[in-house]
């Protein structure tokens, strides 16, 4: 198996192929398929298995094919981490494997100015990674537009669950489109796992690691 083999188009190859990668990892070899056949994905896999790839590169692929009008630019993909630190890094593999993408990227996160974000947001973002407590800080002061949201990613929900994010993860889904893509990864599935997994996903592919 390949990356050719997954149906990734030329940019992301080219930028897998700058990172020296040479074969999908089991979760991206499972995950891939799916996401980019529009499936919502509840995937069991911990840091270290490649998962950030497993859904980065289709998300990438899905943005960069389906075309928006230029005039009214939007956030379009969601992606929730637990903390600044995974938020960060989510971010830098966005720039990597989107580099030769026309797509723009932000990261927010709390404990630093809000200011800077709020300008990245005005100049226009097609995918935001964000902490729930700070994106909930800019929903109230109506900074972030989340209504052109196609693809929501929960990274790490587990941990989310386990730092008491809940509430805001299901303040979050309230605010987001009715019809989108859902990406749900958590290293374990707890009752409270598989509650939110009920309510978020529709008819989602089981992947595991
Ligand atoms: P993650 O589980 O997403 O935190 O990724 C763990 C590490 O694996 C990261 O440092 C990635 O750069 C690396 N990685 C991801 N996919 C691959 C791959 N297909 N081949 C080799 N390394 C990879």
């Amino acid at each position: 198996m390949t990356f050719t083999d997954l149906q990734l188009n030329d940019s992301l190859l080219k930028a897998i192929n700058d990172q020296g990668y040479t074969t999908p990892t089991p979760v991206q070899a499972q995950a891939i398929p799916f996401i980019l056949e529009g499936r919502d994905m509840l995937a069991g896999a911990q840091t270290g298995t490649g998962k950030t790839a497993g859904f980065t590169l289709p998300l990438l692929q899905i943005l960069s094919d389906r075309k928006q009008p230029k005039t009214h630019r939007k956030i379009r993909a969601l992606i929730l981490t637990p903390t600044r630190e995974l938020a960060a890094q989510v971010g830098e593999s966005v720039k990597l494997y989107g580099k030769y993408l026309p797509l723009k990227s932000a990261v927010i996160f709390g404990g630093v100015g809000i200011n800077p974000q709020i300008t990245m947001l005005r100049n226009g973002v097609d995918i935001l990674i964000a902490t729930p407590g700070r994106l909930l800080d800019h929903v109230g002061q109506g900074t972030v537009d989340l209504s052109g949201v196609e693809i929501f990613v929960l990274d790490e929900a587990d941990r989310m669950l386990d730092m008491g994010f809940i509430r805001d993860i299901r303040r979050v889904i309230t605010i987001l489109p009715k019809v989108r893509q859902n990406l749900l990864f958590s290293a374990t599935y707890s009752d409270d796992i598989k509650t939110l997994a009920n309510t978020l996903l529709r008819n989602p592919a089981e992947v595991e690691v």
